[in-house]
């Protein structure tokens, strides 16, 4: 494996529990980028030779050494995006199945036979891009990381892993733990000046980016001028509509669930909320009750239920959303304010008359602040969910059949969950809708189709010399 740069220039990773800085990383540019393709690069031919059981191989040993540093690795996530730590481990433990996964389907990734003229062979065979560049978020980092790096491994590719500047600490810690040869998998620190010579490097043949949907349409557009492949999974927008028929208070700790993890910087977070006029108070009451309640701490300590926001601006974003949404008319029944103190934490927060054109209903807040539009009907509730310019995924809380059907059919969005704010089986592969992403195939066997390319083989025996 390669490092990253020897240049004098550092980022600092910040706890953001406290604010303080906890460590540094050389900050990438250009020059690593290109050392990391090259690397990779070189790479190549070797890793695509070697049997797909021994690659298989290389990323089970790597779980089995996962498994053994997961609480450190858990912690040191914790420390860099102030994930409670109980959060932080089910990411690794994520990340360790989704090896364990890969490697199993991965060996098993296979081509087929097309029928063809008698006489002839004619195949569809799948081969690997070549170099794949993953470009991973802060708020999920090990749990992406592994299935992306598995999935690309696993079926022949040489990998550049740049995490985000955010969470920098883990990834390394991560990626120790794969015993495979120089430049297979070769991590690249620093922010976009690395991000975007790696993603221009004509060598790069699929660029993987979870993050944002501002940096997915520059990266889209730059792997469009140069003609290489790019699978983005980026931001949401989710609605969760609380239908006539249900009960308030268990709609509402699912509201509070969706809105609250993470302090709601999950993609799939629920960020509006439609409620059914004749459970809306109720529901908006006790929603206010749970966000009250909820310990807002350092993610490293047990008793905290929600941790802090990453960093200044993400809390400017979210106050930004609050500000305008009660300078329109909505009133905070919870939160609504930065916490005092150190770090940078933001109150749980429940806004009711929230209205369609205030951001906190139209832009990805990413913040623990769950909005409430009251609608009149179910029909009032769908059309409002579709409004939108994102499509990651959905909720609906409904005792209804009929209404529960209407809405997985009705609702445009790659996942839709019914009656719960989250789950899910774990190989699902949803195809994100409009700004939410292009290409993404979540973490399925799928995903090892994004990372191969398909050849078809059109083969005749030739007559041999006569004599
Ligand atoms: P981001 O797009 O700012 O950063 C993601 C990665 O891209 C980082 O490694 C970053 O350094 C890199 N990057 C930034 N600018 C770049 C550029 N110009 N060229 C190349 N690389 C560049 O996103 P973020 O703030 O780290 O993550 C939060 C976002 O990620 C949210 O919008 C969230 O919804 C989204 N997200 C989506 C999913 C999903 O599966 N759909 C999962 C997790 C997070």
């Amino acid at each position: 494996m390669t490092g990253a740069s020897d240049g004098a220039e550092v980022i600092p990773v910040t706890d953001p529990a406290t604010g303080q800085v906890i460590g540094v990383v050389p900050a990438g540019g250009e020059l690593e980028a290109r050392a990391a393709v090259a690397a990779a690069a070189d790479a190549f031919e070797g890793w695509r030779r070697t049997a797909p059981a021994e690659r298989a191989r290389a990323l089970k040993e790597a779980a089995r050494r996962l498994r053994e540093r997961a609480r450190d690795i858990a912690e040191l996530q914790t420390l860099e995006n102030g994930r409670p730590l109980r959060e932080s481990m089910r990411g690794v433990e994520e990340a360790i199945s989704k090896l364990e996964m890969y490697a199993e389907l991965g060996a098993l990734h296979r081509g087929h036979s097309l029928p063809g003229e008698w006489g002839a062979t004619d195949m569809a065979v799948r081969e690997p891009h070549g170099v794949v560049a993953l470009l991973v978020p802060w708020n999920d980092p090990v749990a992406i990381a592994g299935g992306q790096i598995a999935a690309a491994l696993v079926t022949g590719n040489t990998v550049v892993f740049k995490p985000s500047e955010l969470t920098p600490l883990s990834a390394i810690a991560f990626v120790r733990a794969f015993e495979l040869p120089d430049g297979v998998l070769n991590l690249l620190h620093g922010d976009a000046r690395a991000g975007a010579p790696l993603v221009a490097d004509p060598r790069v043949a699929l660029v993987a980016h979870t993050g944002s949907v501002a940096t997915g349409r520059e990266i889209a557009r730059v792997c469009a001028e140069r003609g290489a492949r790019c699978l983005l999974e980026l931001g949401g927008k989710d609605p969760l509509i609380v239908d006539r028929d249900v009960d308030p208070a268990w709609a509402a700790e699912q509201a509070a669930g969706g809105a609250f993890a993470n302090a709601g910087q999950v993609c799939t977070s629920v960020e509006r909320i439609y409620a059914h006029r004749d459970v809306a108070e109720e529901f908006a009451e006790e929603l206010a009750r749970r966000a009250d309640a909820l310990r807002v701490g350092p993610g490293l300590d047990p008793a905290s239920e929600m941790g802090p926001l990453i960093d200044e601006r993400q809390l400017a974003v979210v106050d930004r959303h609050v500000r305008e949404a009660l300078d329109g008319g909505a009133q905070a029944r919870a939160g609504g304010r930065r916490l005092d103190g150190e770090g940078f934490f933001y109150a749980p927060t429940v806004l009711v008359g929230a209205r369609p054109e205030m951001l906190i209903m139209r832009e990805e807040t990413f913040g623990p602040v769950a909005a409430i539009q009251v609608v009149g009907s179910f029909d009032e509730a769908i059309a409002a969910a579709n409004a939108s310019d994102y499509g990651l995924a959905a909720t609906v809380l409904t005792a209804s059949q009929a209404n529960a059907r209407r809405a997985w059919r009705e609702l445009d969005v790659g996942t839709v969950k019914v009656n719960s704010a989250w789950g899910g089986a774990p190989g699902a592969a949803p195809h994100p809708r409009r700004s939410s992403g292009v290409g993404g195939s979540g973490y399925g066997p799928e995903l090892l189709d994004e990372m191969t390319r398909v050849k078809v083989v059109h083969m005749k025996h030739a007559p041999g010399r006569a004599g």
